[in-house]
């Protein structure tokens, strides 16, 4: 089950003191469309959830939806609705209103607007604001008199201004030190869920950086060179 954020929402209806969800523009999980879904809930008398069906616009192919958490007490907000199976649409791994970053908001509204593209099948749009992003990211990281110049000479200059290998360093750094708080016994300084999570979420990152994140680098520069070869 995926869930759908309010922003997908395209129509409610006051039921009681349930706010529901009648109309969401979503992708569909069997043809990837972004279609309209009508959501028609039957509301037994009993409920600590509401399911429904839709079908697909595009492919016809059939949807379910469960809302579940609408507040029946006072206050009136939005439950929370999934679709099931998940749909194939891209959203963005960092959720920008929660999560602490220094990108700045012209480049998150960069990257939101490829993602929205990519999850209307624009593949041409979607290529070339990736590449906008890219200029963008390299616009935001270099000196003044370095952003004259062309993609692929600010590209290179990229590493005598970021040093791009202090974070995975830092990194690696830092869960030695955690690791060595468990490791040692010292009642004042043991690691703590939080610490504990945070280990665990940078171990991700860093099998991902050196494990996975170079394969799919080149196949995906293999991919490109053999379209350009063609
Ligand atoms: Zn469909």
């Amino acid at each position: 089950m995926q869930r759908i954020e309010e922003k997908y929402f395209t129509r409610s209806q006051q039921h009681g003191k349930i706010k529901l969800v009648n109309s969401v523009d979503y992708n569909c999980p069997h043809c990837g469309r972004n279609v309209n879904f009508a959501i028609g809930w039957s509301i037994p008398t009993s409920h600590l959830s509401l399911t429904a069906k839709s079908r697909c616009s595009g492919c016809g192919e059939e949807s379910k939806f469960v809302y579940i958490d609408y507040d029946l007490s006072d206050k009136v907000e939005y439950g929370k609705l999934y679709i099931h199976p998940d749909s194939k649409r891209r959203n963005s791994i960092i959720d920008f209103t929660k999560t602490e970053s220094t990108l700045n908001h012209g480049l998150q509204t960069a990257y939101e607007s490829a993602l929205n593209v990519y999850n209307v099948g624009e593949w041409t749009a979607t290529s070339v604001l990736c590449r906008r992003l890219l200029e963008g990211i390299t616009q935001d990281l270099l000196p003044d008199e370095n952003k004259k110049h062309n993609l692929n000479k600010r590209l290179t200059e990229l590493p005598n201004h970021l040093d791009l290998q202090k974070p995975i360093l830092t990194l690696a750094d830092a869960l030695r030190k955690g690791g060595n708080l468990g490791a040692h016994f010292d009642l004042d300084k043991t690691p703590d869920k939080k610490i504990a999570s945070q280990m665990l979420d940078l171990l991700d990152y860093l099998i991902e950086y050196i494990y996975i994140l170079p394969k799919q680098i080149d196949n995906l520069h293999n991919e490109i060179e053999d379209l350009n070869n063609k």
